[in-house]
């Protein structure tokens, strides 16, 4: 293991992909077997430090931030075994999902499901509900088969619907606040081609429509400039073809010259003048046309990001969604807001982790973003107003404003997710200043039963 306390090595600045949020640990492990790891956990209980793992740091929030002992798992973060006839795959938690989506092709397998990023960890995508798109399919959690975890006391505890299943539904969206996810067996899929088209279609057409769309597709979601009418589509379905994966240099024109080297002139100019991006706004949706792709499922989901922003994310029972779309375009209007950023409406199924975002209701995600160097507080905030109003949930990794009190009654199960964390953490060694305020104290934290108060936090 590689531990890092001497106070001058310390000064290393850990920061998150956006570069706003920052800590410099105590000390920072990256250990190499679980053996190793449970040592750093049991070490950080005789020095009194508290823990955080970080994944690679693609939250928005401050959920890694420590002053305390920072754990990295890049050590831990191979394929341990393929069963290719069951698709069960066990990983260490480190992998990213990046080797991961190669490791399994090399084998014929892949996820049902991603995000539109592949950058992150496996257990810090896990631990935050990280999730794609697809109205009958859940989020990257719920794909998981069981769970390792190194507990506080350096133990180590395996759980899933068999064995333990409580911990199991708890752990699988655990925020880093129940122990360190050291290996993970995910179920996997035989290897899959989709067909990804990329369309307008009229905003108002593709809101009333928005269920039978979701529900339609394999993957569907949409993307809005504020100020525009037309929404950007974005459609994908299995093919029976074979992948017909684009050149290098076509992949990188489109990928990342018009999406994300245009997009950037395009966000610079909107900053520098504000008053010219509903004028912008309206450019952009004009230009964008109709594309098609076949290729392998991981190449469709993730694309590279290299515009810097940050962003907040709420999941709404799905049948707001349509309302809450307009509630935001309205509002910004209203409000004068500038914006060079889409909306990004996606769906997720319902499943059954405690403080999954998709907790027991079929849901729909609305994402808001604001380019890096602009005031992205007033504008989340009145985001928040309206998530409030139609029982949002906030995305774990991205940015809020909500507390434990504000938060607790939103899950059916938030008691139950706090006396397992009590149970598991009894001395609160997984905590942050982020977990204080989104979780509450262990065995201090506010109760499901309790009144609803209204946010109040930094976000
Ligand atoms: C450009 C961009 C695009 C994104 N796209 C999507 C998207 O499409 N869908 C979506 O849902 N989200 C998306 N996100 C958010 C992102 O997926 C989540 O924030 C995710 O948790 C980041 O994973 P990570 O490996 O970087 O973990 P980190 O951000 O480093 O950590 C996240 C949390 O997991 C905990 N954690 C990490 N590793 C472990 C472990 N081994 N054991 C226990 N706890 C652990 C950390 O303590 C922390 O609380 C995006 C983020 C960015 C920056």
């Amino acid at each position: 293991m590689s531990e890092t306390s001497d106070p001058h090595e310390n000064a290393a600045e850990w920061r998150n992909w956006v570069g706003d949020q920052r800590c410099t640990p105590a000390a920072v492990a990256t250990p190499a077997s679980i053996d190793e790891l449970a040592a750093a956990v049991r070490d950080a209980g005789e020095t009194h430090r508290t823990i955080r793992v970080a994944g690679s740091g693609h939250s928005f929030s401050e959920n890694v931030c420590t002053d305390g002992l920072m754990l990295r798992l890049e050590r831990l973060a191979d394929v341990i075994d393929v069963d290719r006839s069951t698709g069960l795959v066990r990983v260490q938690g480190g992998i990213t999902i990046h080797r991961l989506s190669r490791e399994l092709a090399a084998h014929g397998l892949a996820m049902e499901n991603l995000g539109d990023i592949d950058v992150q960890t496996i257990a810090g995508a896990i631990s935050t509900a990280t999730h794609g798109t697809g109205a009958r399919l859940g989020n990257i959690s719920s794909q998981v088969a069981e769970l390792e975890l190194v507990l506080a006391d350096g133990s180590t505890l395996v759980c899933s619907p068999e064995q333990d299943p409580e911990v199991f539904r708890a752990a699988r969206v655990g925020l880093g606040s129940l122990g360190v996810i050291a290996e993970v067996t995910l179920r996997c899929v035989p290897a899959f081609t989709l067909r990804g088209v990329d369309a307008p279609a009229p905003l108002q057409d593709t809101l009333e429509r928005f269920e039978e769309l979701a529900l339609g597709n394999d993957h569907f979601e949409f993307f809005v400039f504020p100020h525009a009418e037309t929404a950007l589509t974005r459609t994908n379905n299995r093919a029976e073809e074979a992948p017909r994966p684009r050149g290098r240099a076509s992949a990188y024109a489109n990928d990342v010259l018009l999406t994300n080297h245009a997009f950037e002139l395009f966000c610079r100019a909107g900053r520098r003048a504000p008053r010219l991006i509903p004028r912008l706004n309206r450019l952009v949706t004009a230009l964008a046309g109709r594309s098609e792709r076949l290729e392998g499922s991981a190449a469709i989901f993730a694309s590279p990001r290299l515009v810097r922003f940050t962003e907040m994310e709420y999941a709404l029972p799905r049948r707001h969604v349509p309302q809450a779309v307009r509630a935001v375009m309205e509002m910004i209007e209203r409000r004068g807001f500038a914006v060079p950023f889409p909306i990004e409406v996606r769906s997720v199924a319902a499943d059954d982790a405690l403080l999954s975002t998709a907790a027991g209701r079929d849901s729909g995600f609305i994402a808001v973003h604001m380019y890096r160097g602009m005031a992205w507080e007033p504008y989340f905030r009145a985001v928040e107003a309206i998530m409030d109003e139609l029982d949002g949930r906030p995305h774990w990794g991205k940015r809020h404003f909500q507390t434990a009190a504000s938060l607790c009654s939103r899950y059916p199960d938030w008691d139950r997710f706090q006396e397992i964390r009590a149970r598991l953490d009894p001395r609160g060694r997984f905590v942050n200043e982020w977990t204080e305020r989104v979780l509450g104290p262990v065995g201090g934290f506010p109760h499901s039963s309790d009144p609803p108060t209204r946010t109040a936090a930094r976000g």
